[in-house]
C-alpha cells in the first residue's frame, strides 16, 4: 500500500477491525464453553458504502445487515455481482408496504415484529429459490415504540411464520431497552427463545448482540451478532 491509497487503507482499517471483532467472539465463546462457529457475524454496513461491503465479502464476511430496504437495494444495485455473494439480513423496522420487497431478495428478516408482515414477506420469498429466515423481534420492556413484538403476541407471529412454506422460522432477536443492562435483557430473551422451541423445536437461534453487548449475547446463547461500529466505524448519521 503506497500513501494515498485510500482504498486500501480502508481495506486494511477494515480488515483489522475485523480481526478484533473475531477475537472478542472467539473469547466470549470460550468464556462460556461455545463453539464460535455457532455464532454467525452479520456486519451491518448502514450508512457505509457499497465498496465496504465489497472489502467486507473480499475479507470473507458474506452476511450483511442493512436496516432499510432503499438503502439495502441501492447497494444491491452498485455492486452488480458481487451482491450475488452476500446474504442479506434485514434488521431494521419494516414498513408494510416494503415487506414484500424485502421478501424478495433478504436472506433473513430480524425484524418482524407484528402479523401483518409476514403474508407480505412470504409473498416476496415466492421470488427466492430458499425460504427466507425470520428472526420474531421481541420488545423486552414492552414498549413496543422502539419496534419489537410484546412479548404476548410473539406465539401468534411465530406461528404464522411457521404456518408459511416461503418462510423458516429460526428465532427470535431484541436490543436491550435503553437503560436496562444488557446481560438480563439477553437472560430475558434466552429464556422466551427456550419457550418458542417447546412449540417450535427448530426456531433456537437467537439474534443478539451489537458492538457495545456482543459478549454478553453470546454469553446467553447469542447464535448471530450485530456489527456495525465496531466493524465501520462510528456512524456519522443517525439511523434507528
Ligand atoms: C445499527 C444496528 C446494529 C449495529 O449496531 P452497532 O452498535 O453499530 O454495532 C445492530 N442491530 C440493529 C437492529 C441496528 O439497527
Amino acid at each position: 500500500m503506497h500513501p494515498g491509497d485510500v482504498d486500501g487503507e480502508r481495506a486494511a482499517q477494515l480488515a483489522s477491525s475485523l480481526g478484533v471483532v473475531r477475537a472478542r467472539l472467539a473469547a466470549a465463546c470460550e468464556a462460556v464453553g461455545r463453539d464460535p462457529r455457532e455464532v454467525t457475524l452479520i456486519a451491518v454496513t448502514k450508512t457505509y458504502p457499497a465498496a465496504d461491503v465489497a472489502t467486507l465479502v473480499r475479507l470473507g464476511v458474506l452476511d450483511i445487515g442493512e436496516s432499510k430496504e432503499q438503502e439495502a437495494q441501492r447497494k444491491r444495485a452498485e455492486l452488480a455481482d458481487a451482491a450475488t455473494a452476500v446474504r442479506w439480513h434485514m434488521v431494521g423496522r419494516i414498513q408494510s408496504n416494503k415487506a414484500r420487497t424485502i421478501g424478495a431478495f433478504a436472506r433473513a428478516v430480524h425484524s418482524v415484529d407484528r402479523l401483518k408482515l409476514v403474508d407480505r414477506l412470504a409473498e416476496g420469498a415466492r421470488q427466492q429459490p430458499a425460504p427466507v429466515e425470520v428472526f420474531v423481534q421481541v420488545s423486552l420492556d414492552d414498549d413496543p415504540g422502539r419496534g419489537g413484538a410484546v412479548v404476548g403476541d410473539v406465539a401468534a407471529i411465530a406461528d404464522a411464520v411457521a404456518a408459511r412454506p416461503e418462510l423458516r422460522l429460526r428465532g427470535l432477536m431484541a436490543v436491550p431497552p435503553l437503560g436496562t443492562e444488557p446481560a438480563a435483557a439477553f437472560a430475558r430473551l434466552q429464556e422466551l427463545g427456550t419457550r418458542l422451541q417447546a412449540e417450535h423445536p427448530a426456531a433456537s437461534a437467537l439474534s443478539a448482540g451489537m458492538s457495545s453487548d456482543l459478549d454478553a449475547a453470546v454469553a446467553h446463547g447469542s447464535t448471530h451478532v450485530r456489527v456495525g461500529t465496531a466493524l465501520l466505524g462510528r456512524r456519522t448519521s443517525i439511523v434507528s
